[in-house]
């Protein structure tokens, strides 16, 4: 399946109603999941995605589904959330592509090793299968593997799902409960009646709702800036490439801190370079660097910094508009970043020395997405302070795909004032403007 661009076929096309219950803004994985879960318990909803269902990140990933590695605030609600993949890969005849091929951590040295085992003692807490394992059992688990690796960690319980396919299977199911999802079409602006959230104003006119949930991905800092709320939100640039098919050496997701691969339904590999996140500096970089500063510093190895072409336009954004006035949304209808030549170039020759029995293998695609993150690496689920009837579901910092699910059902209940079913105080949207100390979790 291509890469999604403006050019792409629009597939979902529902009426814009004159009113729901509740809009969501974005048809990634956290819009639509949020929608499944609202329209299967009778809520009326509609999902506005500026360009195509899943055309950001949520098509652009690697597509690993793993509990290993998580924050400690994030893992319950992820090890459900692969349960409700298992459920989405049955009754989508599995158009996801969900499999339990597991996720290992690939460690070069002693050091590495000692790192990636300080994450056991989680998984233990949390009763997951996540075990350490010596150079001898890793090479019976990578077959073909070089030399190179002299252990990891292990969760056999870990999955796969496929990115270009899964989140538009799951708008399916969405849909027949009865979500309406419109392609094209940008919301500018929430509506507000008595300091209540009242609906949207979208560039094909207004629909009034009880609620409305932005699940815009890397234009979450954007679309509120607009509406004057702030919040700390940057992007990196990650090349990705698939290859043709080739004979398997790991049935799930395994990765270094240098190279990155996962077993495709398609008989490929989805390979990726884990030491190269490209952010192109801008006035939020400037304006949010404090906050990110203990980030920066734990992905410092990776972190390439790119000032380069653009440099005006990303230090002068525009940051206010009217909602009778063509935003940014529909200025950018798919963000389609340029995957990196040498990037694609490295990933051939690391593919060829780490995994020997791949080398020569042809890679037939590339592409790159823009990862949003946050400065302490989780996503915010809540209501924004002082706009009642307005949630945000973003953030998710290079993982959110996995638990995309766990994260739609989560802000289903919220927005149904329900309990989420997980202390989601680690989530909540003071946490940068409330004096809290900000720590990192895990970057990958
Ligand atoms: C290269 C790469 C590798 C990754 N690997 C993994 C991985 O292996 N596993 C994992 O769990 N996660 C991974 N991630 C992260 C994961 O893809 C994201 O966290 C997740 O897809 C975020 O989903 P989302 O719905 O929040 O955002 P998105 O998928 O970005 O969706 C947001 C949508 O909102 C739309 N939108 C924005 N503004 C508006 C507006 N005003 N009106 C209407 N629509 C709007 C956008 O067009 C977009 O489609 C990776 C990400 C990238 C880029």
């Amino acid at each position: 399946m291509p890469v999604l661009s403006e050019k792409s076929p629009v597939t979902f096309r529902d009426e814009l109603p004159e009113a729901v219950d509740v809009i969501i803004i974005g048809g990634g994985i956290a819009g639509i999941c949020t929608a499944l879960f609202l329209a299967r318990d009778g809520i009326s909803v509609l999902v506005c995605e500026k360009g195509r269902v899943a055309g950001e990140q949520s098509s652009r990933n690697w597509g690993w589904v793993r509990q290993m590695g998580r924050d400690e605030a994030e893992l319950p609600i992820m090890m459900d959330s692969i349960q409700l993949w298992e459920g989405l890969a049955g009754e989508t005849d599995n158009q996801v592509g969900f499999g339990r091929g597991g996720t290992m951590y690939l460690a070069e040295n002693e050091e590495e090793q000692a790192e990636f085992e300080e994450w056991l003692a989680v998984g233990k807490q949390h009763g997951l299968d996540t075990r350490a394992v010596n150079r001898g059992e890793l090479q019976k688990l990578l077959a073909g593997a070089a030399d190179k690796w002299c252990g990891g960690i292990y969760t056999a319980s870990d999955g796969r799902a496929e990115p270009f396919q899964a989140v538009p299977a799951i708008a399916r199911v969405a849909q027949a409960a009865g979500s309406r999802i419109i392609e094209n079409c940008a919301v500018r602006s929430i509506d507000a009646e008595a300091g209540r959230t009242c609906g949207v104003i979208t560039e094909r006119g207004r629909v009034r709702a009880d609620a409305v949930v932005c699940a815009a991905g890397a234009w979450s800092t954007t679309f509120l800036g607009n509406l004057g709320i702030s919040l700390p939100q940057l992007v990196v640039r990650n090349t990705v490439a698939r290859t043709g098919r080739a004979p398997e050496v790991f049935p799930g997701c395994a990765g270094s801190h240098r190279f990155a691969f996962r077993r495709r339904q398609d008989g490929g590999y989805t390979l990726a370079l884990s030491d190269h996140l490209e952010h192109f500096p801008g006035a939020d970089s400037f304006r949010y660097l404090f906050k990110f500063r203990r980030a920066f510093n734990q992905i410092r190895h990776a972190l390439r910094l790119r000032p380069g072409k653009g440099l005006f336009a990303r230090l002068f954004p525009q940051r206010r508009w009217q909602a009778d006035e063509v935003t940014p949304f529909e200025r950018t209808r798919v963000l389609n970043p340029e995957p990196y030549p040498w990037a694609v170039e490295e990933l051939r020759r690391r593919m060829a020395e780490h995994l020997p029995g791949l080398a020569g293998v042809d890679i037939e695609e590339s592409w790159a997405g823009m990862i949003e993150a946050m400065p302490d690496f989780v996503p915010v689920l809540d209501q924004v302070p002082g706009y009642p009837g307005f949630y945000l579901a973003t953030g998710f910092s290079g993982h959110g795909f996995g638990i995309g699910p766990g994260a739609g059902r989560v802000m289903a209940r919220l927005v149904q004032g329900n309990p989420p079913g997980y202390d989601l105080t680690r989530f909540r949207f003071s946490r940068f403007s409330d004096g809290s100390p900000i720590i990192p979790g895990p970057a990958v």
